[in-house]
């Protein structure tokens, strides 16, 4: 898999939607073990090895659905901040706006090394500028947490290995402009 071009003229922002690129996509490169700050989080959460994609956060208790599980941070950058740092190795920016994005290499509260699924049990909010994660169901002790990415992007297929019912086996969505 290419480190190229999702910033380029591949990917689309749409104005309504957030994304979240990790890892320019999840290369399988990445030594860095996750770091859980636990100021950001409003349950008992922990990293481990995951089946899905090196390291991934886990709920260390039951969650029950609707609740703010973890809140995305990092440092505010906007559009051409993004593309000064699309080459680096490990990319973990989420996309507010076309001109808006977070970057959780800096200050992130271990939100950014939650895996993709197509079938995820958090979603986002965006709260007054803020990005939280939160439970679209009740979620068990012990089990994976996940979030769909929402990356819109043609021509490159990034290959998921979510393993849920209706992975639609690409991490990424084709979509018209
Ligand atoms: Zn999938």
């Amino acid at each position: 898999m290419k480190n190229t071009g999702i910033f380029e003229n591949t990917i689309i922002y749409q104005p309504e939607l957030t994304a979240f690129v990790r890892e320019v996509v999840l290369p399988g490169s990445s030594n860095v073990q996750p770091k859980i700050d636990s100021r950001f989080c409003r349950f008992n959460l922990k990293y481990a090895h995951s089946p899905i994609h090196r390291w991934g956060i886990f709920a260390a208790e039951k969650i029950p659905a609707r609740r703010r599980v973890i809140e995305y941070t990092g440092q505010k950058i906007d559009a051409s901040e993004v593309r000064r740092r699309r080459f680096r190795h490990h990319l973990y920016i989420f996309q507010l706006t076309q001109n808006r994005a977070v970057d959780g290499a800096i200050g992130g509260s271990g939100a950014e090394f939650i895996n993709h699924s197509c079938q995820p049990n958090l979603m986002t909010r965006i709260v007054g500028g803020r990005i939280f994660f939160v439970s679209n169901r009740q979620i068990e002790s012990g089990e994976e947490l996940t979030l769909d990415y929402n990356i819109v992007m043609n021509g490159t297929n990034l290959p998921c290995s979510c393993g849920t019912e209706k992975c639609r086996g690409i991490i990424n969505q084709n979509k018209q402009r």
